[in-house]
């Protein structure tokens, strides 16, 4: 056979082989990639059993023979990874263990193809159409039977396992039907056209149709549960890597759908129960829970949340969501729930009400501080303003209103008046009964004094045991009663001192002052010693008032200084 037959071979497996560098570069899942090599060994080997009959040339029916045995391992062994994709259980089984598995089906393989010693097979006849199998031959067989076991057990054990969904359930029924119709009809071909060979013709095509009823059976699960559906495995995908727990019921409350998030807030399979009551004993909850049960029971249309903390993982704040399942005509046929992690914004929250709480006490302590301040800040005017024995206004206050209002008094002609007291013989008060009695007789004439007088006149120390009164808005007359009532008060003010058993009373003699004629030359330029001046006058009538014997008023004449005289007098 000349060299030029082989080039055409050698196009179809550089084309054979740019079909597989396609599909396996391409953006498709893998398990497309596993069902396309899976196709591609199943369609050789009915393909290599026509090749063996219609070619003479023992060599080359050599070569369909061996390469329809590679096709076969390589089948079983496609098989099994199909198997574990299929199940999902590609995930538990690393890169390096899944190139491993291929290393029987090519050792096999190899056998088939450099067949030593023609341990794997022989032609009878010296033809390979009828052919004897050797030891070789059964470890291959051997070899696609554990391959095939092993896809089985795998396949037998999703089928029972709590967690396999029931859509994947009826899929691997399906898938494990047409498994048995194709190990039923392979073993047809082995006893038949092998083990029994002598006693019967050969029946040609038995393993080729046991291939084409199994691949029927895969074809109709993958048509019919969208295996290959981009858009059911990428939903697959979605909900298992959203953060999100979801769980699907069905109207028994079993699970009929659970992705991986969720195992962090339920730890439940597919095919358990989920009792929301029991949950519930788990966890810590507000008041909203009663309300939120009833509207899951109810099976009532729409979303209805929660947020709950479980009491043993306290650090988790999450969010559960429920939602009924209705179907076409409206029937209640399950729940979604959804949990949400929230502790992270749960922890920032609280971060931040902790600060805001740390910025209000703050305030609070200087708003506190403000108000001592404030209080302090009152108490030393007073103290300024106030003299610290009697509680009467001090000299330097009275001159501050009397600033304040004399402008006014004199541009108006408002008549006011001054009445200046001093306490008679303080001396001896002093000498009999000690100098702190005598500070209590000081205290208690002022508060005597004080009791008389209306509220807008002003009672202040004048120095000693001397005391003035300016009244507002008072002529003459009123002056004068003002000031035989003050005097009549002080001599009827019998005192019990706290250092004496003796009662204590003492007089007063009272100078009395009234402006009611005023100056037209004032000027408010020269107030202060205006003031000065009305301060000198009303020592007059004092002075008058204690040589006339003591415990009596004097009055001034209508007074009124000119502004002209003060002047002069500075001149
Ligand atoms: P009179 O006024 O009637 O002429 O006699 P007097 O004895 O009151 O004489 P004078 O007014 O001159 O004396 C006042 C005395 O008052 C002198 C001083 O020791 C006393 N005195 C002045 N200020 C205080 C004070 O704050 N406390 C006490 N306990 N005594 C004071
Ligand atoms: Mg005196
Ligand atoms: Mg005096």
């Amino acid at each position: 056979m000349s060299l030029s037959v082989w080039f055409d071979l050698l196009l179809f497996a550089f084309l054979a082989f740019l079909l597989v560098f396609v599909f396996f570069t391409v953006r498709i899942t893998n398990l497309h990639k596993v069902y396309f090599v899976f196709h591609f060994f199943m369609m050789l080997w009915p393909l290599c059993q026509f090749a063996t009959h219609i070619v003479q040339d023992v060599d080359i029916q050599f070569m369909y023979v061996s390469l329809s045995f590679v096709a076969s391992s390589m089948l079983a062994s496609g098989w099994l990874l199909f198997t574990l994709f299929l199940t999902g259980d590609d995930q538990k089984v690393s890169r390096k263990s899944m190139t491993l598995l291929f290393i029987p089906a090519i050792l096999s393989s190899l056998g088939a193809v450099f067949n030593p010693f023609y341990l794997f097979t022989s032609p009878k006849t010296n033809n390979y159409v009828d052919r004897a199998y050797g030891p070789l031959f059964w470890l291959t067989m051997i070899v696609i039977a554990g391959y095939l076991l092993i896809s089985l057990f795998i396949l037998l054990n999703k089928v029972r396992s709590y967690s396999t969904t029931k859509s994947l359930k009826k899929q691997i029924r399906i898938i494990l039907a047409g498994i048995y119709t194709l190990v039923f009809f392979a073993a047809l071909d082995t006893l038949f056209n092998v083990v029994l060979t002598a006693y019967f013709p050969v029946i040609p095509g038995l393993t080729s149709l046991g291939i084409l009823i199994a691949d029927l059976f895969f074809i109709f699960v993958i048509m019919h549960y969208k295996v290959f559906d981009l858009v059911s495995i990428a939903h697959d995908d979605i909900i298992n890597t959203i953060p999100h727990g979801i769980l699907v019921l069905d109207e028994d409350h079993m699970i009929i759908e659970a992705n991986r998030a969720s195992q962090v807030f339920v730890n439940k399979k597919v095919g358990d129960l989920f009792d929301i009551d029991l949950f519930f004993t788990t966890v810590h909850h507000t008041d909203h829970d009663a309300e939120f049960l009833e509207h899951y029971k109810a099976k009532e249309q729409g979303l209805f949340h929660i947020e709950l903390l479980f009491k043993q993982k306290s650090e988790l704040h999450f969010i559960l969501q429920t939602s009924p399942i209705f179907d076409a005509s409206q029937v209640p046929i399950g729940h979604i729930l959804t949990f949400q992690d929230v502790s992270q914004e749960r922890r920032l929250v609280q971060e931040l009400n902790r600060q805001n709480e740390l910025l209000h006490e703050r305030n609070r302590s200087l708003d506190r501080t403000r108000l001592e301040l404030s209080k302090a800040n009152r108490k030393l005017e007073e103290m300024a303003l106030t003299d610290s024995l009697t509680g009467c206004y001090n000299r330097h206050y009275l001159t501050q209103r009397l600033t304040q209002e004399m402008n006014a008094n004199i541009q108006q002609k408002i008549p006011f008046a001054f009445i200046l007291f001093d306490i008679d013989f303080f001396k001896t008060i002093n000498d009999r009964y000690g100098h702190v009695s005598g500070d209590e007789v000081l205290y208690r004439t002022a508060q005597i004094v004080k009791q008389e007088i209306r509220s807008s006149d002003i009672l202040a120390r004048y120095g000693g045991e001397e005391f003035i009164l300016y009244l507002p808005c008072t002529d003459r007359d009123r002056a004068a009663q003002i000031a035989e009532q003050v005097r009549l008060s002080v001599e009827q003010n019998i005192m019990n001192l706290s250092g004496s058993t003796d009662p204590v009373s003492v007089t007063i003699s009272l100078g009395v002052l009234a402006i009611t004629d005023f100056d037209t030359t004032y000027n408010e330029m020269y107030l202060d010693d205006y003031l000065n001046s009305l301060f000198a006058e009303v020592d007059k009538p004092l002075y008058e008032a204690k040589n006339r014997g003591r415990n009596c008023i004097q009055i001034s004449d209508v007074f009124h200084v000119s502004q002209k005289e003060i002047r002069e007098a500075e001149m």
